[in-house]
């Protein structure tokens, strides 16, 4: 992409209302424009990583047995008074509003009733278990707070997974199979090293759901890890007694603040329980469908890489996730040679894989806005070293820079 053609421009200051920093450093980068406490549209560049993290994410869905599909948004009323989630008085951060043609609908806060509904009508013997049905989605909640940035959103896009499984043996060997998932999500997207798998409270089903937790100032919620174990416990359920049932010891465990990437929990009957989501086994009997629940944000998960790996110059993206891996900045020169070597250079690397720079800004700008925008690597073209053959080039992460040329560039 020619930075030239981008509508969207760097900003030196963040609006004055916004005090978390994952969303000051992303309007900056003009990655998204806020609309209004909670919630966020997404410009080109956010829009960029968002995909980058749904993909990541689809393949590991996929390779342990998910199956993309998408529910509506708009909900039946019916459909939630079957598990008795229609009243505000259960639920009290639903959005609602009414037809024109009389009655209400609601938008979409969670899933598990939409799926358990559909489920129902396709579900009728053990032969069409288990099924591992998921979507993206844009989903509504009339949160209370809101200044996490995009960590928190009124509105915010996620994953969920829903599984439908025979028996509980069965969903165990699944659940198991999403915990490895769920930890290779996190390590792609490139916050593996400060994401810990953390007990949580778990409903009636089980004694705990499994929540990933990623350490930062910017969570809010408290957990205690054990550094050597790689695991935490949330503060909702860390006492003597848990801990200890956990097989850990209060003093090896460290308070920290973290914010909730993902969850997976285990829903038991709840849900096949109020939608008679039923299936005959191999001698004709009727069992409820056990089912569990997995989860995760993307506009938290993206919040949260910000959070975790930004400096004090700006956005660090990893790799994976990063709108482009390059970053051709050009240095603007009488010498037409520049110019022309900018441009074979972006042709050879590709709109794909590099963001180019061609703007007709001074060096320190263009500097500036590189590293505030953050791809992994900025390449720079000047006057000073293409009689030499060679590019600058600096690693945002580490700040190392070194020269190289044309040939190395294609072995990064
Ligand atoms: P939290 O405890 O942080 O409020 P939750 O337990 O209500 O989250 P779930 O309903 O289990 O979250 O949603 C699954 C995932 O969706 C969470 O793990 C988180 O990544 C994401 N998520 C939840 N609420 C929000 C929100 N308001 N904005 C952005 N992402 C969210
Ligand atoms: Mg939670």
């Amino acid at each position: 992409m020619r930075q030239s053609q981008l509508f969207t421009k760097t900003r030196r200051e963040a609006p004055a209302d916004e005090t978390a920093k994952n969303a000051q450093l992303l309007i900056r980068g003009g990655y998204i424009h806020k609309e209004m406490a909670g919630v966020y549209s997404y410009l080109p560049l956010g829009l960029m990583v968002i995909k980058k993290i749904e993909n990541i994410i689809r393949e590991e869905m996929n390779a342990i047995g998910g199956i993309e599909m998408k529910t509506s948004v708009l909900q039946n009323k019916e459909v939630w008074e079957k598990s008795n989630r229609w009243n505000d008085e259960v639920v009290d951060n639903w959005f609602k509003t009414r037809l024109k043609n009389g009655g209400e609908v609601g938008l979409s806060f969670t899933n598990e009733e939409a799926y358990s509904n559909i489920l129902k009508q396709y579900v009728n013997s053990y032969k069409d278990l288990p099924a591992y049905p998921y979507d993206f989605k844009e989903i509504f909640r009339n949160e209370a707070r809101s200044k996490s940035g995009i960590m928190r959103g009124r509105e915010f896009y996620w994953k969920a997974l829903y599984s439908f499984s025979k028996d509980e043996a069965e969903h165990n060997v699944f659940y198991e199979k999403a915990k490895v998932a769920y930890k290779n999500v996190f390590g792609r997207v490139g916050i593996g090293s400060s994401t810990y798998i953390t007990f949580s409270s778990g409903g009636t089903f089980s004694k705990f759901s499994h929540e990933f937790q990623t350490v930062t100032d910017a969570g809010e919620d408290i957990i205690y890890v054990d550094e050597a174990k790689g695991i935490s416990v949330n503060k909702e359920v860390y006492t003597d007694k848990i801990v200890e049932s956990l097989g850990l010891n209060k003093k090896d465990l460290v308070e920290k603040k973290a914010v909730e990437v993902g969850n997976i929990f285990t829903l038991g009957t709840k849900f096949s329980e109020p939608f008679g989501l039923k299936y005959k086994n191999e001698k004709g009997e009727d069992n409820l469908v056990f089912m569990g629940s997995y989860g995760i944000g993307l506009g938290r998960l993206m919040g949260t890489i910000v959070e975790v790996l930004s400096d004090d110059k700006g956005i660090v993206w990893s790799e994976t996730v990063a709108p482009f891996k390059f970053h051709i900045i050009e240095l603007i020169s009488e010498n037409s040679e520049v110019k022309k070597t900018a441009e074979e250079l972006y042709k050879e690397i590709g709109e794909a894989n590099a963001i180019y720079d061609d703007r007709d800004l001074r060096a320190g700008e263009k500097f500036a806005d590189a590293d505030l925008l953050g791809m992994p690597y900025q390449i720079i073209v000047s006057e000073k070293n293409i009689a030499a053959g060679k590019f600058e080039l600096k690693n945002r992460k580490t700040g190392e820079i070194k020269m190289i040329s044309r040939e190395e560039i294609k072995n990064l």
